[in-house]
């Protein structure tokens, strides 16, 4: 019965932030957000992205390598312990982990706080941000809710001949199937044949409870 409820919720969140037909993704305004106070740089890309420093050595914390190693191995660039991310980040969420830093507003799928885009006007953002960044995060939210964002993101690339200088990120809350319920076996073996492309799944718990707590699903 849980399950169902889940399953249920989880549908409504992919409803309220794709567009099947247009192919658009519901994506964040970070500017003028709460998130935009918390940030070391103002937001870009018409208020739509961040610029995220990935850092190999924080304070108190173990060493983390991702996504710094296996982007500059892609990218055939000097490994270093702080890399610039250009993120741009999906407007909904199916889980509500106690610590998370993205606030509620960014994460309802609702249009007030967001915009309709398709992945090619996302890359055309990133192109006339002219950072010079080499490395697109899609976040959230959670990306894989809508796994057609990563997948029109990789073909918005190659059109605009940048799957050679990007590098793509993304991350996995590991709750939903949806790149195999929702994308066909030819796209999944186009994504898996994508050079420059990684992704993290994030381990919520270390049994059912610790899950269900750290993402408040029970
Ligand atoms: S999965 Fe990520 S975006 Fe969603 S609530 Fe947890 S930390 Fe926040």
């Amino acid at each position: 019965m849980k399950n169902i409820k889940f399953k249920e919720s989880f549908n409504n969140c992919r409803a309220s932030i794709y567009k099947p037909e247009t192919r658009q993704f519901l994506l964040s305004r970070i500017a003028g957000s709460e998130q935009e106070k918390d940030m070391s740089v103002p937001s870009n890309c018409d208020g739509y992205g961040r610029i995220h420093h990935f850092r190999r050595n924080v304070d108190k914390w173990v060493q983390d390598p991702l996504p710094n190693d296996p982007a500059c191995k892609a990218l055939e660039i000097p490994y270093t312990d702080l890399l610039e991310a250009q993120v741009f980040q999906l407007a909904s969420c199916n889980v509500h982990c106690w610590y998370c830093f993205v606030p509620d507003e960014l994460k309802r799928g609702r249009i007030v706080n967001a915009k309709w885009l398709t992945a090619e006007q996302m890359v055309e953002l990133y192109k006339k941000s002219d950072t010079g960044i080499r490395v697109i995060d899609l976040s959230g939210g959670n990306p894989e809710l809508v796994p057609e964002w990563t997948l029109d993101t990789m073909k918005a690339l190659e059109r605009n001949e940048l799957q050679n200088k990007v590098y793509l990120w993304t991350d996995d809350t590991l709750t939903t199937d949806y790149a195999f319920e929702h994308l066909s076996k030819d796209e999944l073996s186009y994504m898996t044949s994508y050079k420059n492309f990684g992704k993290v799944g994030c381990f919520k718990g270390f049994d059912a409870h610790s899950f269900a707590f750290n993402g408040k699903l029970e």
